[in-house]
């Protein structure tokens, strides 16, 4: 497998959501990973931009959300990063249900969690958040003989 690195950089408008989803699809098909990794791994992504534009700039869209893959032999590296607002207590903003938005489900962490094999959440409040997500790959087992 090739080693890769992409660092797109994006206003926080909603349309961005979509352009995060395909490319990761499209990386997510070079790797040759099957159908169900390839649609988890955008569900994650969608979750994390929109947590960015949502809550990271309140959905003021003249900010700059940070997309960025990294491709090794055995893992890939997604990370999402906003200059936002922060987040007081991120144990508490990932715990399933909860949401700062009562019109929301409180669901995004969970989604991320479940779908990736690694999340870590780092944020300072009025400077932002750091999303980093990591997926690793099962390796073949060669052949003996
Ligand atoms: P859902 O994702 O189900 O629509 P949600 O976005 O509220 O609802 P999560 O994605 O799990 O749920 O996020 C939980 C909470 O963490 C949010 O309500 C918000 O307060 C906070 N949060 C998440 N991401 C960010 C971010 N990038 N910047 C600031 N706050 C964030
Ligand atoms: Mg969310």
């Amino acid at each position: 497998m090739k080693s890769n690195q992409i660092n797109l950089t994006f206003s926080s408008i909603a349309e961005n959501v979509g352009i995060a989803r395909l490319l990761i699809a499209s990386v997510g098909a070079q790797l040759d990973l099957p159908l169900n990794d390839i649609e988890e791994l955008k569900v994650a992504v969608s979750e994390a931009v929109s947590n960015a534009i949502i809550h990271g700039y309140r959905n003021i869209p003249n900010n700059l959300v940070y997309f960025d893959l990294e491709v090794t032999r055995d893992t890939l590296k997604i990370a999402v990063r906003d200059r936002g607002c922060g987040i007081s207590n991120v144990e508490q903003a990932m715990q399933p249900a909860f949401s700062t938005d009562p019109e929301r489900m409180g669901l995004g962490f969970v989604f991320m969690q479940s779908f990736m094999d690694d999340l870590q959440v780092e944020s300072v409040l009025e400077e932002g958040t750091t999303v980093t997500m990591m997926k690793y790959f099962k390796q073949t087992p060669s052949p003996t003989h």
